[in-house]
């Protein structure tokens, strides 16, 4: 089982996390190899497991939150969003719950942080679920792994720091990717002999970018990547692969609905964990998700944002899990006009797959004018084109394309394709010019 890896190697990683499972109170790696085996369940076996414990969830609710207490079952129970968790946030805490309490905090819909909380059980899926996408990727038990991510991913503090020691991870920050550092962290990775790349989509995809353009070969001894938290498209991951010359997977993750899915090896759709969430897609694609394994703090039927389609047949790889066939991105990563014409991201992403030269895009739009910025090989990219084809879906005063500057980054530093700002000018800093302040003038 140890492979090339040593049988001391494979004690030492099982000693190493069963230390931050007695320091966390967590059962992950035990949670691991249960998923592992349960995997490859067949799906009718799975789904009866999963309603046995949707049943058990639902009566916990019931008997412990005196919101839920009066409806006759789960199927009853109303569809919830942030804004209706954070105005009964008291209401949702079970107050039986005598585990250790985790408070956590994802982006909101109106760019307000969502505080929300869980127990020992449902941090135990979050990272037994991590692992399992690793493991995916060849990654064993103990090796050293490189974090490429912003402090959403990495945590702050000592405790964190005493983690991820344990976890033999070697951190690199999203935030700080001028060139000198991408060399850095190019060659920290070869260094510390990190066997698996970890981290936010776009900032493994700049990184690779940056090996592919100045064609730096350190001696990687990478088994595999996993990027998290953002859209991998196509393009990407070719050129991530080229970069580190290993298969490069993506995980789809929405920790406050209890979604954890992972990619397999046909890379084909992401398998979800129905042992932990219990999902629904409504009519119009929406993900509704509850948290099974949350027992801490209900968060049931609760509306992600998120956009996905599921896969009709089982996934080839023998895997029971249900298989996500594409996550369309957020509905809010929408570019709305003025005139109420929407269109989705995706309308970009299309638009720029077969432009080889394209290696990157980010829109940022304002109620008066669009910008698409792009990465592009051919710095005398001709955009009239796409200028002509974005003009005929959606209604702004100005269309335009700024070619090789740096994206914008969100406040929580994960990059987002779509972007709504105050002001176009002010968010890649032009200053305002005349005609965005005068407009300014004439709205107030
Ligand atoms: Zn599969």
């Amino acid at each position: 089982m140890a492979g090339d890896g040593s049988i001391l190697q494979s004690l030492v990683g099982r000693l190493r996390f069963g230390l931050i499972d007695l320091v966390r109170r967590t059962n992950s790696v035990a949670l691991l190899r249960d998923l592992e085996r349960l995997q490859f369940e067949p799906p009718e076996r799975l789904r009866q497991r999963q309603q046995a414990l949707l049943r058990e969830y639902t009566a916990l609710v019931k008997g412990a939150s005196p919101l839920y207490a009066g409806y006759a079952g789960f199927d009853a129970f109303p569809i919830i969003d942030k804004a209706y968790a954070g105005a009964h946030r008291e209401q949702l805490f079970n107050r039986a719950y005598k585990g250790k309490l985790v408070r956590k905090k994802t982006g909101g819909s109106t760019g307000e942080p969502f505080v929300y909380y869980t127990g020992v059980k449902a941090q135990s899926y979050l990272w037994a679920a991590i692992l399992l996408s690793w493991r995916v990727a060849g990654y064993r038990l103990g090796e050293p792994v490189a974090f490429v991510a912003g402090t959403a991913l990495f945590g702050t503090g000592y405790k964190q720091k005493i983690y991820y020691a344990l976890m033999n991870v070697h951190m690199f920050s999203a935030f700080d990717m001028s060139a000198a550092k991408l060399d850095a962290y190019a060659a920290g990775i070869a260094k510390a002999g990190c066997r698996l790349l970890y981290g936010y989509a776009s900032a493994i995809h700049q990184l690779a970018l940056h090996i592919n353009e100045h064609a730096l070969a350190p001696p990687f001894r990478l088994r595999g990547v996993v990027c998290t938290a953002e859209v991998l498209t196509p393009a990407m991951r070719a050129t991530i692969e080229q970069a580190f010359k290993v298969p490069c997977f993506s995980q789809y993750g929405c920790n406050d609905a209890g979604v954890s899915a992972y990619e397999c090896e046909r890379r084909d759709g992401f398998h979800l964990i129905s042992q932990r969430a219990y999902t629904e897609v409504q009519d119009d694609g929406r993900l509704v998700s509850t948290d099974l394994s949350n027992d801490a703090f209900f968060l049931p039927r609760y509306d992600t944002g998120d956009l996905v389609t599921m896969a009709e047949a089982p996934c080839p790889c023998g895997r029971g899990f249900p298989l996500i066939k594409t996550v369309v991105g957020r509905a809010n990563d929408l570019v709305q006009d003025r005139n109420g014409n929407a269109v989705h991201s995706e309308f970009f992403t299309h638009l720029f797959r077969e432009d080889s030269r394209i290696n990157g895009f980010q829109v940022l739009y304002d109620a008066r004018q669009l910008v698409v910025v792009v990465q592009c090989a051919d710095p005398a990219f001709a955009h009239e084109p796409y200028a002509q084809r974005i003009g005929a879906a959606l209604v702004f005063d100005t269309v335009r394309f700024s070619v090789n500057r740096p994206f914008v980054a969100s406040t929580n530093g994960k990059h987002r394709f779509v972007m709504r700002v105050d002001s176009v000018a002010e968010a890649l800093g032009e200053g305002r010019d005349g005609v965005v302040a005068a407009s300014k003038l004439l709205v107030c």
